[in-house]
């Protein structure tokens, strides 16, 4: 019945997924110093093994070896680092080359599994909570996210891109913003799609995306739908890159500068000396998001404030444009709504309403397509959950590698711990 018999050394073996020639010849724990210890991993290949040249994979005899070592997941609350004589073979054609080990890629201090835990948890922990977790630096960790995503990104495809949002988003406080470029699908069954993101907030930023496209197997041609804010810099972007993009200016942003009007009519009274302490929380938004008590100083400051009741009146009456499914009742409830607005008397509403009219194509194109605002939304909400996670992000490649990590549905070519042996 020997062969029932099992050591550590041959549990180990099996539990990291090891096959002939590797297998583990010591393990143990040992102490790191007077508080914690970590489990060690010993790996030889078997005496008299040949194996593969890393580059034409011709069976060769061994010639030496070097030591290395890898952090491996936690072994209970154990660090475990893996350590193994790797060798060299000397191939007739490629002379003396280190083979490769399956557990770990190239020049990482990690084990494969090691890296595609720390990928999993970078989705939903703040980078410095998993340095705490895994005690390690986070620089060292922020290498395996640049790694992976670098990778995957990189191999993402956009023929299939057809409508697509740009947007700007904060990165910090301070006002720095970056341009992001959004896949949507028209027909709203798969979830938008980071592809693009890059530093400012400008005409050249389109540009940049369109350059990157041939080597994602996409072309500037493709793109038919751009839906941009109606700030004049992304319109003259997506008119000097993407020439075939019909532009849409998405509701979304259409309402966030009827909320800035709302919050310009309030400043103004303010300015005159009105009460309206505690207004600029109740008077953003839909009545739906907000608690009784803001509601309740909503309906107040506006029964004592006609100029407060006009302007939230003028912003729900906007909101309701986009819930006619006709075209024409649209357009005529826009209309309507622009001479309301100039007549209200309200400058920031006069001018909001001039705004439209100059955009009044971009606007109603939302009707053949229906672009939904709420992926956009989505997506800025994912960049502004990834920028207060990874509070102060000193450098942006490392918000954007979250960024596409987290919204840009990449695919890692890494073995998940949830299938792979551990
Ligand atoms: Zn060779």
């Amino acid at each position: 019945m020997a062969g029932l018999v099992m050591d550590q050394n041959d549990l180990f073996t099996m539990a990291l997924g090891l096959n002939t020639p590797w297998k583990v010849v010591r393990s143990g724990l040992e102490q790191a110093d007077t508080e914690s210890k970590f489990l060690y991993v010993d790996l030889e290949v078997e005496a008299g093994a040949k194996m593969p040249c890393p580059v034409c994979g011709q069976i060769c005899p061994l010639y030496d070896h070097e030591v290395k070592r890898w952090r491996h997941l936690n072994f209970w609350q154990h660090p475990t680092y893996l350590s193994a004589r790797v060798p060299r073979i000397r191939c007739p054609q490629h002379h003396v080359k280190q083979v490769t080990v399956p557990w770990a890629r190239p020049e990482s201090g990690f084990t494969l599994m090691f890296e595609a835990f720390v990928m999993a948890l970078a989705r939903e922990l703040p980078m410095a909570a998993i340095a705490d977790l895994v005690t390690e630096h986070d620089t060292r960790l922020w290498r395996i996210v640049q790694h992976y995503v670098a990778q995957a990104h990189a191999e993402q495809d956009w023929s299939t891109v057809t409508t697509v949002a740009i947007d700007e988003t904060a990165t910090r406080k301070g006002h720095r913003y970056a341009t992001v470029v959004v896949q949507l699908d028209e027909q709203r069954e798969q979830p938008a799609r980071l592809l693009f993101m890059t530093p400012n907030r400008s005409a050249a930023c389109v540009g940049e995306f369109v350059t990157a496209m041939p080597a994602h197997g996409a072309q500037a041609q493709q793109v038919q739908l751009a839906a941009i804010d109606m700030g004049p810099a992304y319109q003259q972007g997506v008119r000097e890159h993407l020439p075939q993009a019909q532009i849409v200016f998405d509701r979304f942003h259409v309402m966030q500068l009827a909320g800035r009007a709302v919050d310009e009519v309030r400043k103004q009274l303010r300015g005159e000396g009105a009460d309206v302490k505690g207004a600029l929380w109740a008077l953003r938004g839909n009545a739906s998001m907000l608690s009784e008590k803001q509601l309740q100083v909503r309906h107040d400051r506006c029964a004592r404030h006609k100029e407060l009741g006009r302007a939230r009146a003028l912003r729900e009456s906007l909101q309701e444009t986009w819930e006619w499914t006709q075209v024409e009742h649209a357009q005529w409830h826009l209309k309507a709504w622009c001479s309301w607005a100039m007549r209200s008397r309200l400058a920031a509403f006069k001018q909001l309403a001039q705004s439209i009219r100059n955009h009044w194509d971009g606007i109603l194109a939302y009707y053949p397509h229906r672009i939904t605002s709420a992926a956009i939304e989505s997506i800025n909400g994912i960049i502004q959950t990834a920028r207060r996670r990874a509070r102060g992000f000193r450098n942006f490649n490392n918000l954007k590698a979250i960024c596409y990590w987290m919204a840009g549905d990449l695919n890692l070519k890494i073995p998940s711990a949830f299938t792979h042996p551990v």
